[in-house]
């Protein structure tokens, strides 16, 4: 589709970036062109606009930069998950592995109710460890994770394969 050819085509790819041998897929050159930011943001907003949603569950950072244009517009919550140290209140956190370490990311431990259902947004899926990490993290609360979103999938790293496997449906607007 049209949005998926301009994503392609303005997203600036970066080599070597943060480190020797990744190729960094970076967005901003998105959001700098207010048409493709405004088509970004519809896309999604026509697949979820009609579907039952109650939170928009949004990956720090670049998740916030997606997740709160989308949650103001459905009219439903907006819930930061946050890199570990970030939140002043009681949290609850989940860790997973990166290719070199690990990272932690948490919500408020009153993030998400019993029932409610929750949009995960991201910009990007690589490996899927950020976003696995932030949907179980939404479940451990009694949410219900509708999908996981983002802009771009780096099917080659099989995140979004992975997510499939633990029963999470994925969207994203480009691969
Ligand atoms: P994963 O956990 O390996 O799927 O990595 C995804 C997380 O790292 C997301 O929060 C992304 O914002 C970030 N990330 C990884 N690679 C890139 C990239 O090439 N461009 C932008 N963000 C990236």
């Amino acid at each position: 589709n049209s949005c998926a050819d301009l994503i392609k085509e303005q997203v600036r790819n970066v080599p070597d970036w943060p480190e020797p041998g990744v190729m960094f897929r970076d967005i901003t050159t998105i959001l700098q062109r207010p048409d493709t930011f405004r088509k970004v943001i519809n896309a999604f907003l026509e697949r979820y606009g009609n579907q039952e949603i109650d939170v928009v569950a949004c990956i720090e950072a670049r998740g916030f930069i997606l997740g709160a244009p989308l949650a103001h517009q459905l009219g439903v919550s907006m819930i930061p998950v946050r890199k570990e140290g970030k939140l002043p209140w009681r949290t609850v956190s989940r860790s997973y592995d990166l290719e070199y370490g690990s990272a932690v990311i948490e919500v408020h431990e009153d993030s998400f109710s019993e029932g409610q259902r929750v949009l995960v947004v991201d910009d990007l899926i690589a490996t899927g460890g950020t976003m696995l990490a932030a949907c179980q993290l939404v479940e451990e609360l009694g949410a219900t994770v509708v999908e996981a979103a983002s802009i771009i999938d780096l099917p080659e790293l099989g995140g979004s394969a992975k997510l499939r496997d633990n029963n999470y449906a994925v969207y994203t607007l480009c691969d």
